[in-house]
């Protein structure tokens, strides 16, 4: 429950794959929720909305992407 009463949905990190440079340093961050297209050179991400014991290696992956490719955002909570 958020401090304005509303209801909370998970967290999820999301890609802008036209700023995306296929570095995979987000991969090499953490692997459980990221991986790299061998084709297309771009992140994959593997688990959008992960869980609360990956938040802080999802956090630094999205700090250390060099092109700020990445962002977490909340999920709306259902009936939100
Ligand atoms: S670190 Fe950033 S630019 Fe590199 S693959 Fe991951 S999202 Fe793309």
């Amino acid at each position: 429950m958020s401090i304005d009463g509303q209801p909370q949905g998970p967290l999820m990190v999301v890609a802008n794959l036209e700023l995306c440079q296929g570095h995979a340093r987000c991969e090499d961050l953490c692997p459980q929720v990221f991986s790299t297209d061998a084709v297309e050179g771009k992140v994959v991400i593997v688990h959008p909305v992960f869980p609360p014991e990956l938040e802080d290696k999802v956090r630094l992956a999205v700090r250390n992407c060099p092109e700020g490719a990445l962002r977490i955002a909340r999920q709306k909570a259902a009936g939100a």
